[in-house]
């Protein structure tokens, strides 16, 4: 009886932590669009004015294989090779980001997909060209900012 209670003590401490950890971190890239029209510094001022911590940050260049990784999800809709052609095709600046429910206010602080749909002062709003050339990229669940932040950062570089 005592093993059981302190068995569910446990599990209730564990879910708890869980709970209290989950929600805290996103992932985003400004795509190679916004790093090439110079408003990655617009952008990033941005993300620190709505109350998200830089915790990684790094200037990069993806290669194809990485791209189509990074897509895969996407790899049989029509704008798949399109897509990759346009993330490698410069600089993009990768950052996780850490705020109380980070991926659902980064995503509202993004915007919509198509920039046509993006709400007024969202970043895809303000710097997007197209429904591909949209500016940032931001995780979409909770799981994913993390297999996107490990992607792409190794422990040494979080801070
Ligand atoms: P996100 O989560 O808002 O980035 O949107 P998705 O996960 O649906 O799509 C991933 C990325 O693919 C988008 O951010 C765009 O860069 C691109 N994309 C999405 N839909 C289209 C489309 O209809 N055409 C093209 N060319 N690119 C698209």
């Amino acid at each position: 009886m005592m093993l059981l209670l302190l068995n569910l003590k446990l599990i209730f401490v564990a879910t708890t932590i869980q709970s209290i950890m989950s929600g805290i971190t996103t992932f985003t890239m400004i795509k190679p669009d916004a790093f090439e029209a110079g408003n990655s510094g617009l952008i990033l001022q941005k993300i620190i004015d709505n109350g998200f911590k830089i915790k990684a940050l790094k200037l990069t260049k993806m290669h194809q294989e990485d791209a189509e990784a990074f897509y895969a999800v996407h790899k049989d809709r029509p704008f798949f090779n399109s897509l990759v052609e346009f993330m490698i095709s410069g600089p993009v600046i990768a950052a996780i980001l850490e705020k109380e429910n980070a991926v659902d206010d980064y995503r509202k602080l993004i915007g919509a997909t198509n920039p046509a749909d993006a709400a007024e002062g969202t970043i895809r709003k303000l710097y997007a060209s197209s429904i591909q050339n949209n500016a940032v990229h931001g995780s979409d669940c909770d799981e994913n900012a993390g297999i996107e932040g490990n992607f792409f950062f190794s422990h040494f570089d979080r801070h």
